[in-house]
């Protein structure tokens, strides 16, 4: 482990000075279930740690009409422990349940996940098809981005230095709507995705009103599937449609091939995810009982 210096940020503005005068070296720490490891083994340079889990701006889950807010450094089990984000947004609390095992759920949060920018990462494709966006405070204010638009590169986003995530921000799901998030990978447990993939569907009758798709592990970043999913829009979620979807998204994906899963593999596995999740999210919009 390196030398590492620790400091309790005591509000916002506290945070944003420690990072900056800590400069590249200095780390935003929430969980730590990432970035101690990196320090550790020494994948990183770290000098310090910016504790923000004392600031009640990064502490507070709140859910209503008005959408979801979760604090960046709300653990886990506490976004899949609540039952109204449980009945709105199962995509979230399907990728929240399985990331780690119940220890690391219990500091791990979704802010740490995203700021980490692992292409894996398994909660991104849920907070995108949620269309989420992260809440950023920073020397130079306050501002919001979709989480589709965060990551930029393995392990690196699109936040300035000093920046860091206060809250995850989500839609109210509309009326008949339905989420829904899968992942494949070799071992029940404590693993990385060969692939994730999640869905969100609206629908209007039975015709699709709005849709969001995303893919974890596919591509140097978490992928949005903007065309695919404006496909599926102003007509009827059927078989064909799904299986359309699933070939598009297969097609759209940008695997390459390591230890976990080849190219062709993984390639295969999206167009199964793509319409599993469609499926599942189209049975939770029509109010069917789906298991998770
Ligand atoms: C045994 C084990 C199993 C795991 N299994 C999974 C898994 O199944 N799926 C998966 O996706 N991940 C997994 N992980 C990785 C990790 O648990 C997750 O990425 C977790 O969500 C990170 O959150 P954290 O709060 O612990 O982040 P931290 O470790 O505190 O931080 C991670 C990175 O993000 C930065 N950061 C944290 N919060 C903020 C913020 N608010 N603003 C700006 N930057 C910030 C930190 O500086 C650091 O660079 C696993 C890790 C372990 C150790």
């Amino acid at each position: 482990m390196q030398a590492l210096k620790y400091a309790r940020a005591a509000s916002v503005d506290d945070a944003i000075r420690l990072l900056r005068d800590g400069g590249e070296t200095a780390r935003v720490l929430a969980g730590g279930t990432d970035v101690i490891v990196q320090a550790r083994e020494r994948r990183r340079e770290i000098h310090l740690l910016v504790d923000i889990k004392r600031l009640a701006e990064v502490s507070a889950l709140a859910v209503g009409d008005a959408g979801l807010e979760i604090g960046a450094a709300v653990p886990l089990y506490r976004v899949y422990g609540d039952a109204d984000v449980r009945r709105r947004y199962p995509a979230l609390v399907e990728a929240a349940h399985v990331i780690g095992g119940t220890a690391i759920q219990g500091r791990a949060t979704l802010g740490g996940n995203l700021a980490n920018a692992s292409p894996a990462a398994d909660s991104i494709p849920a907070m995108i098809a949620l269309g989420g966006g992260a809440r950023v405070a920073g020397p130079g204010g306050a501002r919001e981005i979709p989480v589709a638009e965060f990551c930029t590169a393995p392990g690196r986003s699109v936040l300035q230095p000093a920046e860091f995530i206060v809250s995850l921000r989500f839609p109210a799901p509309a009326p008949r709507s339905g989420s829904a998030w899968e992942r494949f990978i070799p071992r029940n447990e404590m693993d990385i995705a060969v692939v994730n993939a999640a869905a969100y569907v609206a629908l209007d009758g039975d015709v699709v009103a709005e849709a969001r798709l995303a893919l974890g592990a596919v591509a140097p970043t978490p992928l949005a599937l903007t065309d695919v999913a404006a496909a599926l829009v102003g007509r009827p979620l059927d078989e064909a449609a799904i299986e359309n979807a699933a070939t598009a998204a297969a097609a759209a994906a940008r695997p390459i091939s390591d230890m976990r899963g080849t190219e062709a593999q993984r390639r295969r596995l999206t167009g199964v995810l793509v319409g599993r999740v469609l499926r599942k999210a189209a049975a939770r919009a029509r109010g069917e009982e789906v298991v998770a």
